[in-house]
């Protein structure tokens, strides 16, 4: 009999859920809308239906269903199944969702950070398929990271392993939003290269976005781009320094984990080659010289999916090791 597995992607505006079978191939998907503002209860019976919704929407039989997977936000516990205290989700504030949507749907459930969700669902079903060991950085407000060691997820004793954000990529650097100095988040997120940018203008160095700073315009990592191409020398350096700070946390994580694959996700790999060839340049001048293996450095392919698909994923890796 087919298994299929269903996966939850929990997000501060909407949930998206789906159905997976287990060659991960998507058989039914939807979003609805958490609710946060409704409180706990209301958010995790939005849970509990998407799951459910994504079941019944498939039309498949049930008892073919192995479990659930969902992905939320950090800090939580996959060991425990505890949401801890989600930033954009407060009122699921030490909420043990993993046991509760387990004994609403009756099905084994799993509970995993949604960037390793996310990951898992690069590795299982999108661009590290068919390797064993990948990185993935997500490059949105800040920079997310999941890591897969011979098709495990890489989650450490603490659960807060693979926090790819806050490797220290610049002694005494920037401050980051997590408090430490010099931290590749503060360089290389869409969020944090605008914010260098504008202070390196406030500061006094010239600039063609300094008409867009002057006027109280906020600058968008897309601002960025855009005059790096037309050759503003200010935005150039931003963002080759952005570049050089992924390949350089590249190399550190080849020495720790050795990915075949590094994978780049999240809203900036709109620049597409604008910026996987700078981040391939500056990685095979900084990496090791005594081999010539490396990782191949591509973008992901699931998007917005990877979410849902990858916590399916991690429900179908629970059910074939037996550990939920
Ligand atoms: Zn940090």
């Amino acid at each position: 009999m087919a298994r299929y597995f269903v996966g939850v992607d929990l997000g501060g505006t909407n949930i998206k859920a789906g159905l997976l079978d287990e060659q991960a191939r998507v058989v039914s998907r939807l979003s609805i809308p958490a609710q946060v503002d409704r409180g706990p209860e209301q958010v995790i019976g939005n849970i509990v239906s998407a799951a459910e919704s994504a079941i019944s929407q498939a039309g498949v039989d049930r008892r073919s269903v192995a479990g659930v997977g969902i992905g939320s936000p950090g800090p939580m516990s996959h060991r425990r199944g505890l949401v801890i205290n989600p930033g954009n989700l407060p009122c699921l504030k030490n909420t043990p969702l993993r046991d509760i949507v387990r004994e609403r749907t009756g099905l084994p459930t799993t509970l995993e950070n949604d960037a390793n969700a996310a990951a898992f669902g690069e590795y299982w079903a999108g661009a590290g398929r068919g390797v064993t060991d990948l990185v993935m950085y997500t490059l949105g407000t800040g920079v997310g990271g999941g890591v897969i060691v011979e098709g495990r997820l890489l989650r450490g004793f603490f659960e807060n392993g693979a926090e790819l954000g806050h490797i220290i990529v610049q002694p005494g650097g920037r401050t980051c939003s997590c408090g430490q100095q010099g931290c590749l988040e503060a360089y290389s997120s869409a969020y944090y290269l605008a914010r260098r940018a504008e202070e390196l203008i406030a500061a006094g160095e010239p600039s063609s976005l300094k008409a867009r700073v002057d006027a109280g315009q906020m600058l968008m990592a897309e601002h960025v781009v855009e005059a790096a191409r037309a050759g503003d020398a200010l935005a150039a350096r931003v963002w080759d320094d952005a570049c050089r700070y992924l390949a350089l946390a590249t190399v550190t994580m080849q020495h720790v984990t050795n990915p075949q694959r590094v994978v780049m996700a999240g809203g900036l790999i709109a620049a597409g080659d604008f910026l996987l060839e700078p981040i391939r340049r500056h990685h095979r001048a900084l990496m090791w010289k005594l081999l010539d293996d490396g990782p191949e450095i591509i973008f992901a392919t699931l998007g917005n999916d990877a979410g849902f698909i990858g916590a399916a994923g991690c429900a179908w890796e629970a059910d074939r090791t037996g550990q939920w």
